[in-house]
């Protein structure tokens, strides 16, 4: 009987450890449906598609953090997987967003929650205020979310003229974050807000001006990933949006921030393009500095806009760079050139800058 029961024992142990090794090896991040790597083009006048576009668990962080992006190819602002991406941590405790895509696809975005999910909608945080990133804030107040973000967006947000000058249409008052914090140079990488939600430990993370003054990166600690927005972006040249309050300069310090705040195996999340770890920001940031000393170098020989991008600065990177389209090259090198002499302050989440003929 004893040698017997042994017997049952050993085959149910043979049985079992290989399936306990089989749940260990769950491993994340879970790459769904990758970004696409183009080339893309796209025929002159092309307006995207938005009935098309399908919003996709791209990517899973552990097993109730996900990411959400668009289609590939088929949205000429970002061909790799349209808009922005949104993150979703769910749970009895209810849903917590980062972002919420374009306004076009606000209803394809909450079905492919509720594929998954059918938590109540409680959170929401905001990267920076692009349309991609807040376009559909305000249909997901209307769900129950609470919108957290920094003052600078929120200032930016209410302004009733564009950063061009120009009237901004009718605003939802729905789509405005209602929970702001301010980030404080005296403590760069320190939560503002800290949320126990669904098991997880969330850290929304003030940054300095970088994308645009308003930026916040969210850290999940138990999953050891951080959504980073788009102050990085490996599809394109770096964007500084700096009449929203962006700055290359803060996009150097950003980098810095993050060799602090990440470990080495933390899952770096970008706005667009693929995941990544804090050393692949060591490169971008080195490009960075390159560039911005090249352009200080001509601006102070006096040399004009034009004849800084006619020195077509970025070929030495132009072979790793994916995405690299001329217009993404003209903005950047135009970006330096501003940032270099005479930078505008930031007032009110913007800056005034100059208009160039
Ligand atoms: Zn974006």
């Amino acid at each position: 009987m004893k040698k017997c029961a042994l017997l049952v024992w050993v085959v149910a142990a043979m049985v079992a450890i290989p399936s306990m090794g089989w749940a260990q090896q769950t491993e994340y991040p879970i790459v769904v449906i990758p970004t696409g790597e183009g080339p893309f083009t796209f025929p002159e006048g092309y307006q995207t598609p938005w009935d098309q576009i399908q919003i996709m668990v791209t990517e899973k962080m552990s097993p109730n953090l996900f990411v959400l992006h668009g289609s590939k190819g088929l949205d000429r602002a970002h061909p790799d997987a349209s808009g922005g991406r949104v993150m979703v941590l769910f749970g009895t405790d209810g849903v917590l967003m980062v972002d919420t895509q374009n306004s076009q696809v606000a209803e394809k975005t909450l079905a492919t929650i509720r594929s998954f999910t059918d938590a109540s909608i409680k959170v929401l945080v905001n990267s920076h205020i692009h349309g991609d990133h807040t376009g559909a804030n305000a249909f997901f107040a209307k769900q129950g979310a609470l919108i957290f973000a920094q003052e600078d967006l929120r200032l930016d947000m209410i302004n009733p003229l564009r950063p061009n000058g120009q009237p901004a249409p009718a605003l939802d008052m729905a789509a405005v974050p209602v929970v702001t914090y301010r980030y404080d140079p005296a403590a760069p990488g320190e939560p503002a807000v800290t949320l126990n939600m669904n098991g997880e430990t969330v850290d929304f993370i003030p940054m300095m001006p970088s994308r645009t003054a308003g930026d916040t990166v969210v850290r999940f600690r138990n999953a050891n990933v951080i959504y980073i927005e788009d102050f990085y972006r490996n599809f394109g040249y770096p964007f500084a949006a700096q009449s929203r309050g962006g700055s290359i300069r803060g996009m150097i310090e950003a980098v810095d921030l993050f060799q602090k705040i990440a470990g080495p195996d933390t899952w770096l999340i970008p706005g667009h393009g693929t995941l990544i770890h804090r050393e692949d920001l060591l490169p971008y940031q080195a490009m960075l500095v390159d560039i911005l000393a090249k352009v200080a170098a001509l601006r102070n020989e006096g040399k004009s806009l034009k004849e800084v991008l006619d020195a077509n600065l970025t070929a030495p990177y132009d072979t790793t760079t994916q995405g690299d389209t001329q217009q993404s090259k003209d903005r950047f090198i135009t970006a330096v050139y501003e940032e270099v002499n005479d930078f505008p302050p930031i007032v009110d989440g913007r800056r005034t800058m100059p208009i160039h003929p």
